[in-house]
């Protein structure tokens, strides 16, 4: 089979303006960024405002491998099997990271038939949202040091700034630097860092915002600093929101795209899904919601995770639940959590997936108690054995739940038609959403019952510094706040090894960090990485661009 960059080289795309046509905008509703790419302003949205929504499918995963489930792969599979029986449907998946792109991933704009196109261009710089975001995440810094600089009028505690730079690489050197060097003309000297882009607030709240004078209010909110009475100073007290929004205002717009099939698709928004909420803009899943009768989208890492962060966290800005889950399940990921090793999971071995078919049941039952129908999908793998599905099958049904067999990566829409007609017979059941928190309830309860419901653990404890947090939390009236958790994607627990459905286990929150522009509370498990290092081989070994610029090694 041909590599994802060759499939998506030889298809011919369609022009974005017949894109825009089939989801009933005409030219004056969008805004061209070249023949394939188009940003559609808010404007737009509100011209639709009165349409009624369409049907939400959040798709997510069991706990992944390193590789990924497929999760963008089956969104956009199923997107095109849906248009392929006629439906009116779109696509809203997260924007790439260059980070990654360069370092592991390669590319993640789906895979096989079922990609999201120019995926040259969404991969890369796109329509320039993540430089933006790193533009604005940076010109803040550089507004806070000024102001140190300039007599410190806020009486900022250098010691105690909580912003960082960021940059949208993998760059480990950058994690702990030092600035402000050269004697008193060069600034403040303090101890800083930077994150990647998809880890910082601006981010998220791009990502959470539902208008402009929304997007002004998050960031005036966001915490940069203590000062030296231990108050938080915020990005409002430096006088900067406005032109921090302006900076953002094109990035806030939700870009359009095709898939190889043509579905209309919004890609638009990548928050990191363990320190932030992991998925796309709620102005892209809204868009799509007034656009379309079906929309597709899918939420980061596991349903423990992303799924979780999408329910609790993100629905209750775009003011819509999902009417179905699609859960990706791989044979491959479900024997690793059956104990076999990486190295031989190609083998066929049915007892692995039996015993892995715990970590699958969890999630199936940790969504089904939000009140959501559930569909099981099977991201068919070239070495998946007839033996191994069909236990896996057997053992899903058990539970009355569906399951269908997706071959998107190979055929494209045509390989997700029985899962999209099974979703539709679902997508007419009504669900019963029911939050699995209350707002009100104190941060300790919330996480609490993320940990004990969710993730099957035992008991929560807070480090002394958590524990402080919490108090401060309280003092500064943010309570109310969502919780979003930062733990590692690999296990329901915080730690990667525990695989399967461990119970009995202790979770110990070690720090809390207030993200009041984002609208949570972060809760951070273990040790999570805000600036990824690069491999030893990176993927960007393998890229390159030829003289009449066709790009190679994208995965
Ligand atoms: P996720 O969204 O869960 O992270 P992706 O959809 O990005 O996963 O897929 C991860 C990687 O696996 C991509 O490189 C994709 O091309 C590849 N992939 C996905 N499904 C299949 C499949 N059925 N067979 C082979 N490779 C696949």
């Amino acid at each position: 089979m041909k590599s994802d960059i060759e499939i998506a080289q030889a298809t011919t795309m369609q022009s974005i303006t017949s894109i825009a046509k089939k989801i009933g905008l005409n030219f004056d509703d969008i805004e061209l960024y070249g023949k394939y790419k188009a940003k559609i302003p808010l404007e737009t949205l509100e011209k639709f405002e009165k349409n009624r929504e369409g049907k939400l499918v959040l798709v997510t995963s069991i706990n992944p491998t390193p590789a990924g489930e497929g999760k963008s792969t089956v969104t956009v599979g199923l997107a095109d099997a849906f248009a392929r029986l006629g439906e009116s449907v779109m696509v809203a998946l997260r924007e790439p990271s260059l980070g990654p792109v360069m370092g592991v991933k390669g590319g993640a704009a789906g895979g096989g038939y079922a990609q999201v196109l120019p995926m040259e261009d969404i991969n890369l710089h796109f329509t320039g949202d993540i430089h933006a975001i790193t533009t604005a995440n940076n010109a803040i810094a550089a507004f806070l040091d000024n102001s140190l600089h300039q007599g410190n009028p806020l009486n900022i505690d250098p010691r105690r700034v909580i912003w960082k730079r960021v940059l949208d690489l993998n760059d480990r050197a950058l994690r702990h630097i030092t600035i402000g060097l050269g004697g008193p003309l060069n600034g403040v000297p303090r101890e800083d860092g930077f994150d990647i882009t998809v880890a910082s607030e601006i981010m998220a709240v791009l990502c959470l915002a539902t208008s402009l004078e929304d997007l002004k209010y998050r960031i005036s909110k966001i915490v940069v600093a203590q000062n030296y009475d231990r108050k938080p100073v915020t990005v409002g007290e430096l006088g900067v929101a406005g032109s921090i929004a302006m900076l953002l205002k094109d990035a806030l717009k939700p870009n359009l795209v095709q898939t190889i099939e043509g579905t209309p698709a919004l890609i638009h928004g990548g928050p990191f899904a363990n320190i932030a909420h992991g998925c796309n803009s709620v102005l892209a899943t809204k868009t799509a919601l007034k656009l379309s009768d079906i929309v597709i989208t899918e939420a980061g890492f596991g349903a423990d995770l992303g799924g979780e962060k999408f329910l609790d966290i993100k629905t209750r800005q775009l003011g819509k639940t999902p009417d179905a889950v699609v859960i990706v399940a791989t044979i491959r990921a479900l024997k690793m959590h059956g104990g076999v090793d990486k190295k031989e999971l190609t083998k066929e071995n049915v007892e692995a997936v039996k015993i892995g078919f715990a970590n699958l049941k969890r999630h199936i039952e940790n969504m089904q108690s939000y009140g959501l129908p559930v569909i099981v999908a099977i991201n068919q793998f070239a070495a998946d054995t007839e033996a191994e599905i069909e236990i896996l099958s057997a053992l899903t049904e058990s539970l009355s739940v569906p399951i269908s067999l997706t071959q998107v990566f190979e055929k494209g829409g045509e390989g997700g038609l029985d899962l999209a007609r099974q979703l539709k017979k679902l997508l007419q059941e009504k669900s019963d959403f029911s939050y699995l928190y209350a707002l009100e309830s104190p941060i300790s309860e919330k996480i609490n019952k993320i940990v004990t419901e969710i993730y099957g653990g035992y008991k929560v404890n807070f480090s002394a510094k958590a524990k402080r947090q919490m108090r401060e939390i309280e003092e500064n009236g943010w309570t109310n706040l969502p919780v979003c958790m930062a733990k590692t994607q690999y296990s329901f627990s915080d730690n990667p090894n525990l695989l399967a459905a461990p119970e009995g286990f202790e979770i110990t929150v070690r720090e809390l960090i207030p993200k009041i522009g984002a609208g949570f509370i972060v809760a951070l498990l273990g040790d999570i990485m805000t600036m990824p290092g690069l491999p030893k081989r990176p993927a960007a070994l393998n890229m390159d661009v030829s003289n009449d610029g066709k790009i190679s090694g994208l995965f």
